[in-house]
Protein backbone atom coordinates (compact mmCIF):
# COMPACT_ATOMS: atom_id res chain seq x y z
CA UNK A 1 0.00 0.00 0.00
CA UNK A 2 1.52 3.65 -1.01
CA UNK A 3 0.99 5.50 2.12
CA UNK A 4 1.23 8.69 0.23
CA UNK A 5 -2.16 7.40 -2.03
CA UNK A 6 -4.91 9.88 -2.04
CA UNK A 7 -7.50 7.84 -3.92
CA UNK A 8 -10.88 7.72 -2.73
CA UNK A 9 -10.17 10.79 -0.34
CA UNK A 10 -11.53 14.66 -1.02
CA UNK A 11 -10.39 17.86 -0.48
CA UNK A 12 -10.97 21.62 0.03
CA UNK A 13 -8.30 24.00 -0.91
CA UNK A 14 -9.10 27.76 -0.33
CA UNK A 15 -7.36 29.67 -2.36
CA UNK A 16 -6.44 27.29 -4.75
CA UNK A 17 -6.93 29.09 -7.96
CA UNK A 18 -3.39 30.19 -7.91
CA UNK A 19 0.12 30.49 -6.40
CA UNK A 20 0.70 28.03 -3.54
CA UNK A 21 -2.63 27.23 -3.48
CA UNK A 22 -2.48 25.90 -7.12
CA UNK A 23 0.87 24.12 -6.27
CA UNK A 24 -0.57 22.21 -3.43
CA UNK A 25 -3.68 21.01 -5.13
CA UNK A 26 -1.83 19.85 -8.36
CA UNK A 27 0.09 17.65 -5.64
CA UNK A 28 -3.32 16.35 -4.20
CA UNK A 29 -4.90 15.70 -7.32
CA UNK A 30 -1.35 13.90 -8.99
CA UNK A 31 -2.07 11.61 -5.49
CA UNK A 32 -5.07 10.94 -6.83
CA UNK A 33 -7.81 12.93 -4.47
CA UNK A 34 -10.95 14.84 -5.65
CA UNK A 35 -10.99 18.51 -4.99
CA UNK A 36 -13.11 21.91 -4.46
CA UNK A 37 -11.06 24.95 -4.80
CA UNK A 38 -12.13 28.27 -3.50
CA UNK A 39 -11.24 31.90 -4.27
CA UNK A 40 -12.98 34.95 -5.06
CA UNK A 41 -11.60 35.65 -8.76
CA UNK A 42 -13.92 33.71 -11.09
CA UNK A 43 -12.03 33.60 -14.40
CA UNK A 44 -8.90 32.64 -11.83
CA UNK A 45 -11.29 29.92 -10.68
CA UNK A 46 -12.34 28.00 -13.60
CA UNK A 47 -8.97 28.10 -14.99
CA UNK A 48 -7.10 26.47 -12.21
CA UNK A 49 -10.52 24.09 -11.70
CA UNK A 50 -10.13 23.31 -15.47
CA UNK A 51 -6.37 22.37 -15.11
CA UNK A 52 -7.05 20.37 -12.03
CA UNK A 53 -10.39 18.52 -12.95
CA UNK A 54 -12.00 20.59 -9.48
CA UNK A 55 -14.96 22.04 -8.29
CA UNK A 56 -14.78 25.68 -8.09
CA UNK A 57 -16.07 27.60 -5.97
CA UNK A 58 -16.54 31.26 -5.07
CA UNK A 59 -16.44 32.84 -1.63
CA UNK A 60 -15.07 35.56 -0.09
CA UNK A 61 -13.62 33.89 3.38
CA UNK A 62 -12.96 36.62 5.48
CA UNK A 63 -16.96 37.36 6.09
CA UNK A 64 -17.90 33.86 8.51
CA UNK A 65 -21.42 33.25 6.80
CA UNK A 66 -19.64 32.88 2.99
CA UNK A 67 -16.86 30.77 4.88
CA UNK A 68 -19.13 28.71 6.60
CA UNK A 69 -21.37 28.40 3.58
CA UNK A 70 -18.13 27.00 1.44
CA UNK A 71 -17.31 24.56 3.69
CA UNK A 72 -20.61 23.19 4.19
CA UNK A 73 -20.83 23.19 0.09
CA UNK A 74 -17.54 21.74 -0.47
CA UNK A 75 -18.43 18.73 1.21
CA UNK A 76 -21.78 18.67 -0.54
CA UNK A 77 -20.82 18.30 -3.86
CA UNK A 78 -17.62 16.02 -3.05
CA UNK A 79 -19.76 13.89 -1.03
CA UNK A 80 -17.62 13.76 2.01
CA UNK A 81 -14.27 16.51 3.21
CA UNK A 82 -11.45 14.31 4.14
CA UNK A 83 -9.06 17.44 3.63
CA UNK A 84 -9.24 20.98 4.19
CA UNK A 85 -6.30 23.34 3.84
CA UNK A 86 -6.40 26.98 4.97
CA UNK A 87 -4.46 28.77 2.21
CA UNK A 88 -5.96 31.46 1.17
CA UNK A 89 -4.38 35.01 2.41
CA UNK A 90 -3.39 38.31 1.91
CA UNK A 91 -0.81 41.11 3.12
CA UNK A 92 -1.12 44.72 3.71
CA UNK A 93 2.84 46.17 3.97
CA UNK A 94 2.85 49.02 6.22
CA UNK A 95 4.64 50.44 9.30
CA UNK A 96 3.01 49.09 12.52
CA UNK A 97 2.14 52.97 13.07
CA UNK A 98 0.48 53.44 10.09
CA UNK A 99 -1.93 50.75 9.63
CA UNK A 100 -5.89 51.50 10.70
CA UNK A 101 -7.65 49.10 12.32
CA UNK A 102 -9.53 48.37 9.14
CA UNK A 103 -6.54 47.07 7.68
CA UNK A 104 -5.34 44.99 10.70
CA UNK A 105 -8.78 43.33 10.59
CA UNK A 106 -8.59 43.00 7.22
CA UNK A 107 -5.54 40.69 7.26
CA UNK A 108 -6.45 38.94 10.94
CA UNK A 109 -10.10 38.08 9.32
CA UNK A 110 -8.83 36.92 6.05
CA UNK A 111 -5.69 35.03 6.92
CA UNK A 112 -6.57 33.79 10.81
CA UNK A 113 -10.68 34.27 11.03
CA UNK A 114 -11.12 32.20 8.44
CA UNK A 115 -9.16 29.23 8.84
CA UNK A 116 -10.89 29.14 12.00
CA UNK A 117 -13.93 29.37 11.10
CA UNK A 118 -13.53 26.97 7.94
CA UNK A 119 -11.77 24.86 10.71
CA UNK A 120 -14.57 24.66 12.86
CA UNK A 121 -17.11 23.93 10.29
CA UNK A 122 -15.10 21.32 8.07
CA UNK A 123 -14.45 19.82 12.19
CA UNK A 124 -18.07 18.19 11.60
CA UNK A 125 -17.89 16.74 8.54
CA UNK A 126 -14.67 14.64 9.50
CA UNK A 127 -15.73 14.07 13.07
CA UNK A 128 -18.75 12.13 11.19
CA UNK A 129 -16.56 10.97 8.38
CA UNK A 130 -14.05 9.17 11.41
CA UNK A 131 -11.28 11.42 11.07
CA UNK A 132 -9.45 13.96 8.47
CA UNK A 133 -6.60 16.47 8.14
CA UNK A 134 -6.56 20.41 8.22
CA UNK A 135 -3.17 21.75 6.95
CA UNK A 136 -2.89 25.81 7.77
CA UNK A 137 -0.55 27.85 5.75
CA UNK A 138 1.60 30.02 7.92
CA UNK A 139 4.73 31.77 7.22
CA UNK A 140 8.30 32.56 7.91
CA UNK A 141 6.62 35.48 9.75
CA UNK A 142 5.30 32.76 11.95
CA UNK A 143 8.67 32.76 13.37
CA UNK A 144 10.37 36.46 12.46
CA UNK A 145 9.46 39.61 12.45
CA UNK A 146 9.23 42.13 9.63
CA UNK A 147 9.22 45.88 10.39
CA UNK A 148 6.31 46.05 7.56
CA UNK A 149 4.50 42.85 8.76
CA UNK A 150 2.84 43.57 11.95
CA UNK A 151 -0.78 42.34 10.74
CA UNK A 152 0.35 39.88 8.74
CA UNK A 153 2.84 38.50 11.01
CA UNK A 154 0.56 38.60 13.99
CA UNK A 155 -2.00 36.49 11.89
CA UNK A 156 0.70 33.46 10.95
CA UNK A 157 1.66 33.32 14.61
CA UNK A 158 -1.56 33.07 15.36
CA UNK A 159 -1.99 29.95 12.61
CA UNK A 160 0.73 28.51 14.46
CA UNK A 161 -1.15 28.27 18.31
CA UNK A 162 -4.19 27.83 16.12
CA UNK A 163 -2.71 24.58 14.59
CA UNK A 164 -1.46 23.44 18.10
CA UNK A 165 -4.63 23.44 20.21
CA UNK A 166 -7.23 21.94 16.97
CA UNK A 167 -4.19 19.25 17.06
CA UNK A 168 -4.84 18.80 20.76
CA UNK A 169 -8.30 19.08 20.96
CA UNK A 170 -9.30 16.79 17.92
CA UNK A 171 -6.41 13.99 17.85
CA UNK A 172 -8.62 11.75 19.84
CA UNK A 173 -10.89 12.60 16.54
CA UNK A 174 -8.73 10.93 14.65
CA UNK A 175 -7.93 14.67 12.73
CA UNK A 176 -4.51 15.84 12.49
CA UNK A 177 -3.93 19.75 12.48
CA UNK A 178 -0.95 20.66 11.20
CA UNK A 179 0.92 23.98 9.44
CA UNK A 180 3.48 24.27 6.89
CA UNK A 181 5.63 27.42 7.06
CA UNK A 182 6.46 28.45 3.26
CA UNK A 183 9.57 30.55 2.55
CA UNK A 184 9.88 32.90 0.23
CA UNK A 185 7.80 31.61 -2.94
CA UNK A 186 7.31 33.36 -6.67
CA UNK A 187 3.77 34.32 -6.41
CA UNK A 188 2.01 37.20 -6.94
CA UNK A 189 2.07 37.94 -3.51
CA UNK A 190 5.86 38.02 -3.29
CA UNK A 191 5.62 40.03 -6.41
CA UNK A 192 3.49 43.01 -5.38
CA UNK A 193 6.07 42.83 -2.05
CA UNK A 194 9.22 42.96 -4.09
CA UNK A 195 7.83 45.89 -5.67
CA UNK A 196 6.79 47.68 -2.67
CA UNK A 197 10.33 46.39 -0.41
CA UNK A 198 13.34 47.82 -2.11
CA UNK A 199 16.11 44.77 -1.77
CA UNK A 200 13.48 41.90 -1.16
CA UNK A 201 14.68 39.78 -4.00
CA UNK A 202 18.25 39.98 -3.69
CA UNK A 203 18.44 39.71 0.22
CA UNK A 204 15.73 36.73 -0.04
CA UNK A 205 18.41 35.29 -2.38
CA UNK A 206 21.76 35.60 -0.34
CA UNK A 207 19.87 34.14 2.90
CA UNK A 208 17.84 30.82 1.22
CA UNK A 209 20.62 28.15 1.43
CA UNK A 210 19.58 27.10 -1.81
CA UNK A 211 20.02 30.04 -3.00
CA UNK A 212 16.77 30.79 -4.82
CA UNK A 213 13.26 31.40 -4.17
CA UNK A 214 10.79 28.67 -3.82
CA UNK A 215 8.11 27.80 -6.65
CA UNK A 216 4.39 26.59 -5.58
CA UNK A 217 5.22 23.11 -6.86
CA UNK A 218 7.78 23.40 -4.04
CA UNK A 219 4.56 22.94 -2.06
CA UNK A 220 3.07 20.32 -3.33
CA UNK A 221 4.59 17.35 -1.65
CA UNK A 222 4.49 18.75 1.78
CA UNK A 223 0.71 19.44 0.92
CA UNK A 224 0.40 15.46 0.13
CA UNK A 225 2.31 14.23 3.01
CA UNK A 226 0.19 15.78 5.44
CA UNK A 227 -2.83 14.76 3.69
CA UNK A 228 -2.56 11.27 3.62
CA UNK A 229 -2.00 8.26 6.00
CA UNK A 230 1.92 8.84 6.00
CA UNK A 231 0.83 11.90 8.65
CA UNK A 232 -1.44 10.05 10.67
CA UNK A 233 1.27 10.44 13.80
CA UNK A 234 2.12 13.97 12.72
CA UNK A 235 -0.16 16.61 14.04
CA UNK A 236 0.73 20.06 15.75
CA UNK A 237 3.76 21.08 14.13
CA UNK A 238 4.25 23.81 11.69
CA UNK A 239 6.80 22.62 9.07
CA UNK A 240 8.94 25.21 7.20
CA UNK A 241 9.23 24.38 3.60
CA UNK A 242 11.73 26.92 2.99
CA UNK A 243 15.38 25.99 1.23
CA UNK A 244 16.78 26.29 4.59
CA UNK A 245 15.56 30.51 5.21
CA UNK A 246 14.82 29.70 8.78
CA UNK A 247 17.96 27.50 9.96
CA UNK A 248 20.64 30.13 8.29
CA UNK A 249 22.26 31.64 11.36
P1 LIG B 1 -1.48 34.59 -4.00
O1 LIG B 1 -1.79 36.03 -3.88
O2 LIG B 1 -0.90 34.05 -5.26
O3 LIG B 1 -2.74 33.71 -3.62
C1 LIG B 1 -3.63 34.06 -2.59
C2 LIG B 1 -4.85 33.19 -2.72
O4 LIG B 1 -5.76 33.48 -1.67
C3 LIG B 1 -5.58 33.42 -4.02
O5 LIG B 1 -6.02 32.19 -4.53
C4 LIG B 1 -6.75 34.30 -3.61
O6 LIG B 1 -7.86 34.07 -4.48
C5 LIG B 1 -7.04 33.79 -2.21
N1 LIG B 1 -7.69 34.78 -1.35
C6 LIG B 1 -7.16 35.93 -0.85
N2 LIG B 1 -8.08 36.58 -0.13
C7 LIG B 1 -9.21 35.84 -0.16
C8 LIG B 1 -10.51 36.00 0.38
N3 LIG B 1 -10.85 37.06 1.13
N4 LIG B 1 -11.44 35.05 0.13
C9 LIG B 1 -11.10 33.98 -0.64
N5 LIG B 1 -9.91 33.76 -1.17
C10 LIG B 1 -8.96 34.69 -0.94
O7 LIG B 1 -0.48 34.32 -2.77
P2 LIG B 1 0.37 33.06 -2.32
O8 LIG B 1 0.07 31.88 -3.15
O9 LIG B 1 1.75 33.53 -2.18
O10 LIG B 1 -0.20 32.86 -0.85
C11 LIG B 1 -0.93 31.73 -0.43
C12 LIG B 1 -0.75 31.56 1.07
O11 LIG B 1 0.62 31.31 1.35
C13 LIG B 1 -1.14 32.79 1.89
O12 LIG B 1 -1.73 32.40 3.09
C14 LIG B 1 0.21 33.46 2.16
O13 LIG B 1 0.18 34.25 3.30
C15 LIG B 1 1.07 32.22 2.33
N6 LIG B 1 2.49 32.44 2.17
C16 LIG B 1 3.05 32.86 1.00
C17 LIG B 1 4.42 32.99 0.87
C18 LIG B 1 5.09 33.40 -0.39
O14 LIG B 1 6.31 33.59 -0.37
N7 LIG B 1 4.39 33.50 -1.50
C19 LIG B 1 5.31 32.74 2.01
C20 LIG B 1 4.61 32.30 3.19
C21 LIG B 1 3.28 32.17 3.25
P3 LIG B 1 -8.79 35.28 -5.06
O15 LIG B 1 -7.87 36.40 -5.40
O16 LIG B 1 -9.50 34.68 -6.20
O17 LIG B 1 -9.70 35.60 -3.93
Amino acid sequence: MNPFDLKGKTALVTGGNGGIGLGMAQGLAQAGAKLAIAGRDKAKNAQAARSLDAIALEADLKDEKACRALVDEAARRLGRLDILINNAGMNVRKQPQEFTLDEWKLVMDTNLTSAFVASQTAYAHMKKAGGGKIVNIGSMMSIFGASFTTAYAASKGGIVQMTRAMATAWARDNIQVNAVLPGWIDTALTRGAREQVKGLHESVLRRTPSGRWGEPADLSGIAVFLSSKASDFVTGTAIPVDGGYSVQG
